[in-house]
Formats: C-alpha cells, structure tokens, sequence
C-alpha cells in the first residue's frame, strides 16, 4: 500500500494555482514520506508538440523550481527525442521547440543525446524484454522528479508516471523495440479514403494509390496514430507477427513499457507529480488542438508510478472516463514496479 497525496482543483484553474498545488505537493511529500533530496534533480516532463495546445505550460512549474532553487538543488528541464520526424526529432529541432514554448527557466536538456543514440543498458529480466535502453541522461541520476500531464493515449490508452518512465526515458532504440509488433494495416472493407491517416502519419508510411490507401511496413514506426484517427475503424493493429497485440488491443505494447518504467526506475528514488487537468482522449505528441473528455481534476504526489497512476485513472473514472489501458497497472504491479493499492490523502 502506498500513500498518493492529492489536491483537487476547481475547473481551468491556470498555471499560476497549479504552481502553486505542485509546490505544496512536493513539500507535504518530502516531508511526511520522509525523503532525502539529491544536490541534482532534474525536472522531467513533456515540453507538447508543436500544434497542441493542451500542453502544461512552463509556469505549472515554477513552484516546484522555486522550491528546488530555495534548496540549492541545481536543476534542468529534460526530455528525450521522438522516433518520427518533426520537431522533437533530434537535440537541435527539439531544444528549439521547447524554448518557443517557454521553458527557459532552467537549461533544457535533450537526454538522449544528439541524435538518440546516448543510452545505457538496464538490466531488467522481465517477459519480454531481458534489458531496456534507457537515455543516458537520465540514467544518470539517483532522483528525477517525474512531471507527469494525466491524460489520454491512442495505444496506451492513458499516460500518466508509468508512459513517462517508458517513452519518456527510454532511448530512440528502445522506443522502437517498445513498439515493434504494432504493424498496422487498413482494411478496403471499411476504408473511406478520407486520408486523415495519410496526414496524420509523421514517417509517410502510408500511400495512396487511385483511393486504394496501404502501410509500408519498412517505413512504418508503430507510433499507433493511424489507428488512433480512423473515423471509420478501418485501420488494425493486427499484424502476422502480432496477432496476439492486436486481440488484446496493444496489451503487449504496455507491458512493454511497464518493463521500460521497470528498468528506469530501478535502485532510483523517483518523485511523481501528476497534473489531471486538460485531459484529453490524447496525448500531448498529437500535432493539434483536442477538446477537454472530462472536467479538470487535481494534483497527485507520490513516490511510487504505479500507485499515482492507479489514483489519477480512478480519479478520471469517477469523473466520467474509463481510459483504456488499466491492464498495465496489473502488469506493473506484478513485475514490482509499484502497487495498485494506495492510500489517498487529500491535502
Ligand atoms: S483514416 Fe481511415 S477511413 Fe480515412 S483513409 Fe485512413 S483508413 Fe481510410
Ligand atoms: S502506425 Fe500509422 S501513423 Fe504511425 S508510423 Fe505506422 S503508418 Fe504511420
């Protein structure tokens, strides 16, 4: 059982409240959970794809760096490079985006490397992965504070601490092996050659030849964003290689990243902070604007990914949406991630 402390928010509360709650989160949970702080700890979070506007913006954070700065702990603003193309591809188009999005307060640090290629090898042992490939800017350190934006996503079906330790850790090597089986393919049948998946698809993996829309699989990166936008359902996940990822409708790509938050949290002494707020169906990499599936919610603390997980889906459920995607929550807790028991305590 872990304890996951909480603070409501009343609807579109701004950057400013929720600077504020994050600030008081961290403090109520260095101080009854007992932890010792590192003399770094960087912030790591998402700095939105260009196009979304749902994003948490720079100054959700300036609580916790004015707490962090009060300390003297030195800091950054981190992250890791995309698999597809755009502006969060590499060091330069990605430092570049996350300056233009405001996050200037602290160095912006690209985790990965300049191109993806700076990871680490972490032992992990689990069902499908025996190690994971974690960015080497991350593994460096003792302690990150994970900051995490609650929301919908198209194949894990919600992202909260456990994406941000997979995806978000991971390198662009082990961001591919996370989604190697995802191979989608568009059905004729049901297909009604609007080309929103054409448009939507970041690596041009699909083509259209006389309304007949395909998948190139040698281009094809398994990001799931096709399969995401589909007005008609026409595009599966299903794939020769996958059948069993497509009948359990991407359950092996989340245990997949349960072992990466496996391996990027172990021997650590993590920090969790989520925001439930401008919850979308999906997810902050999505290149345009989404409306709002449930009314905002709050803000979590913890020190365990599973259980702060576990309180923002059921959080959401109770709100109105059942995100897809819980299994994971099993999963992590089975492979010792964390727990799905928790205790909440509103502050
Ligand atoms: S988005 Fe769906 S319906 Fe539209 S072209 Fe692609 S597969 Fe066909
Ligand atoms: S999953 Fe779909 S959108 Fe993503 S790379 Fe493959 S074809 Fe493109």
């Amino acid at each position: 059982m872990s304890n996951v402390y909480f603070i409501p928010v009343a609807h579109d509360p701004g950057s400013e409240e929720l600077s504020r709650l994050g600030r008081k989160l961290l403090e109520i949970l260095v101080e009854k959970e007992n932890l010792s702080l590192e003399e770094e700890i960087p912030l790591k979070l998402h700095f939105g794809e260009r196009g979304n506007f749902t994003f948490l913006k720079p100054e959700t954070y300036d609580g916790i760096i004015d707490f962090l700065e009060e300390k003297k702990i030195k800091s950054a603003f981190t992250e890791t490079s995309v698999l597809y193309g755009g502006e969060r591809f590499n060091r330069e188009k990605h430092t570049a985006l996350a300056l233009s999005h405001g996050f200037k307060r602290l160095p912006v640090v690209i985790a990965d490397g300049a191109k993806g290629e700076d990871a680490v090898q972490v032992p992990v042992d689990l069902k499908h992965f025996k190690s994971v490939s974690i960015a080497a800017g991350l593994a460096k350190f003792e302690q990150i504070l994970v900051l995490s934006h609650f929301k919908g996503h198209m194949l894990a079906g919600f992202g909260g601490a456990i994406k941000q330790l997979s995806m978000g850790f991971g390198s662009k090597g082990g961001k591919m092996a996370m989604h190697l089986g995802v191979k989608p393919r568009i059905m004729g049948l049901f297909c009604k050659k609007c080309g929103l998946c054409q448009k939507r698809c970041q690596v041009q993996a699909i083509s259209n030849t006389n309304g007949k829309f395909k998948i190139d699989h040698s281009k094809c990166i398994g990001c799931g964003a096709c399969f995401s936008i589909c007005p008609r359902h026409a595009v599966s996940i299903f794939s020769i290689g996958g059948f069993w990822n497509a009948l359990f409708k991407g359950k092996f790509f989340r245990e997949k990243l349960v072992e990466y938050a496996c391996g990027s949290a172990k021997g650590k002494k993590h920090i969790y902070i989520s925001f439930a707020v401008n919850i979308t169906r999906g997810c902050d990499c999505e290149p345009h604007p989404m409306p709002r599936c449930i009314k905002d919610i709050g803000v979590f603390a913890s020190t365990d990914p599973v259980a702060i997980d576990q309180a923002c889906w059921d959080a959401a459920a109770k709100a109105g949406k059942k995100f897809r995607g819980a299994d994971q929550l099993q999963y992590a807790e089975k492979c010792g991630l964390g727990s799905t028991k928790y205790t909440l305590i509103e502050c």
